[in-house]
């Protein structure tokens, strides 16, 4: 906290990020800015538009982004973060590390389960859940932000222990359903009392994600009514297709869409939802770490796929990993805008692509080459190591 405090009462740095070739707003009402300069001010969005007519003078770091494209950072919206950039799932570290260079800035837990040993009586899951909160808020491993501390409601938890959490920090909970409550009627009740102090709720969806968890189906999404449908396409099992149709009918919702998920019943909840006009609920997480290891590149992988195969314009797909997110879970990032958080990542095509663009490219498939990633302001990484090679990269030109 204390250099935190100390880094507020130095100037701030002030960004520019001039020569950009399309501005990718994460607004799915109007996906392209006709704008080629962002300037950002310490962690905030202060300008956007033509270099003429913004003020560019007295930049602390400039950025020639060399004519690619520029969107905010993207948002994983389902991770399992446990402590530090250290996943005992699969016992890897720097995962999270990795993620940046896939063009993550932001990711939101849905619960630190995989925590060996994880406390399941109410004191120990609130003590965890504070802690993580805590951990994450204080430390960003590669210049990432994580929403931590989301614990998973059991039995025997009352509204007070809701009011106690919300009042020490916690601003989520762990997916309803990897936890002893797999009733309707109890979880519906805890998930109110989240709502009623600001925590905002994601609830399993589909089969057992691993040995010990369990189905929940559409009945029970419903009937528990928490903010965000966690994985629609499944983790990895997917509910039949009936269901995941009503879910996208009979709520309103947030439909989450993950990597580590069926990929036909990611299509049909795309398709469900574009056919409902309804598009601007569709978010993206990749549901990670998980059995399926760690995907650096499961967001990117993920709109990709959606665009390709979903037949959805790559400008679109992009909102859904950006501004629909922020706007489905309240964040203050996702969006290119005065105000909003100054996390950016700057793509181009692929090297030897066949599309004849960056989004062209993406709708054919392939994925972007990600040249640089801003996060809150700051260049915290340069050509990416996990993509295929971006054909322009952005260079910091001044500091
Ligand atoms: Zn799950």
């Amino acid at each position: 906290m204390a250099h935190e405090e100390h880094a507020k009462s130095a100037p701030p740095t002030k960004l520019v990020i001039r020569n950009i070739g399309l501005l990718l707003s994460g607004d799915l009402d109007q996906p392209i800015l006709d704008a080629d300069t962002v300037v950002a001010v310490g962690d905030r969005i202060s300008a956007v538009g033509k270099e003429k007519d913004v003020d560019t003078s007295g930049a602390s770091v400039t950025v020639d982004a060399k004519g690619v494209a520029l969107a905010p950072g993207l948002i994983d919206s389902h991770v399992h973060p446990v402590c530090g950039d250290w996943t005992p799932r699969q016992n890897q570290i720097g995962w999270i590390d990795s993620y940046l260079h896939g063009g993550v800035t932001t990711m939101v837990s849905a619960g630190e389960v995989h925590t060996p040993g994880r406390p399941k009586d109410v004191v120990g899951l609130k003590a965890m859940a504070i802690f993580a909160q805590r951990a994450f808020h204080a430390f960003r491993p590669g210049g990432v932000k994580i929403y931590a501390g989301a614990p998973v409601i059991e039995h025997g938890m009352v509204e007070e222990d809701f009011k106690e959490l919300a009042a020490a920090g916690v601003k989520i909970l762990g997916e309803v359903g990897l936890g002893s409550v797999k009733d309707g009627k109890t979880a519906r009740q805890m998930v109110g009392w989240a709502r009623k102090y600001g925590i905002q709720s994601t609830i399993h969806t589909g089969g057992p994600s691993i040995p010990g968890s369990s189905l929940i189906d559409k009945d029970m999404v419903l009937e528990t009514d928490a903010d965000v449908i966690g994985h629609v396409n499944g983790g990895h099992t997917a509910l039949p297709d009936d269901q995941i149709v009503a879910l996208c009918e009979r709520s309103m919702r947030a439909l989450e869409i993950v990597h580590n998920g069926n990929e036909r019943s990611a299509l049909l909840a795309l398709r469900t939802a574009k056919e409902l006009g309804q598009l601007k609920r569709v978010i993206l997480g990749t549901d990670s770490p998980a059995g399926s290891g760690v995907q650096p590149l499961g967001i990117v992988r993920m709109i990709a796929m959606l665009s390709a195969l979903g037949e959805i314009p790559a400008e679109v797909a992009i909102c859904l990993a950006t501004g629909n997110t922020a706007k489905m879970r309240s964040l203050n990032c996702g969006l290119i805008a005065p105000g909003r958080e100054a996390s950016f990542v700057l793509m181009d095509k692929a090297q030897h692509s066949a599309g004849k663009d960056l989004l062209d490219s993406i709708q054919k498939g392939d994925l972007p080459g990600i040249g640089m990633v801003i996060a809150d302001g700051v260049v915290s990484a340069q050509r990416s190591r996990n993509t295929p090679p971006a054909t322009r990269v952005p260079e910091v030109v001044g500091k």
